[in-house]
């Protein structure tokens, strides 16, 4: 292997580093978020802001990944799973990294 060679393969491995160091990051993030919001939701709850009927909502993005697609628009209680054909999640982005899915509070008891 010559030095040019070597360097290029050199490269090419921080390519593949600073690529996961990302991908890890926005991971992390999003679960941040998402664990952000259902903390606020429980205090909500517990202060009675928000009525005990109150759901919560998936809300796949276009072009999502089958599972997520499965879960888009499904409706559980605040401290329930979503329930996908071979898993069950608590809040996106659970299913695989990159998710952008997202949930949200719905009342079906309320007109
Ligand atoms: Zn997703």
């Amino acid at each position: 292997m010559t030095a040019d060679e070597l360097d290029e393969l050199d490269s090419y491995a921080d390519d593949l580093l600073d690529y996961r160091a990302d991908l890890i990051a926005e991971n992390e993030t999003a679960l941040g978020a998402e664990e952000g919001e259902r903390i606020a939701w429980g205090q909500m709850l517990e202060d009675g802001v928000i009525s005990p009927t109150v759901q919560k909502m998936w809300v796949a993005q276009d072009g999502a990944c089958p599972v997520c697609e499965e879960l888009d628009g499904q409706i559980v209680a605040l401290d329930e799973l979503f329930q996908a054909e071979d898993d069950e999640y608590d809040a996106p982005p659970e299913p695989h990294v990159y998710c952008r899915c997202s949930t949200t509070l719905v009342n079906e008891g309320e007109e």
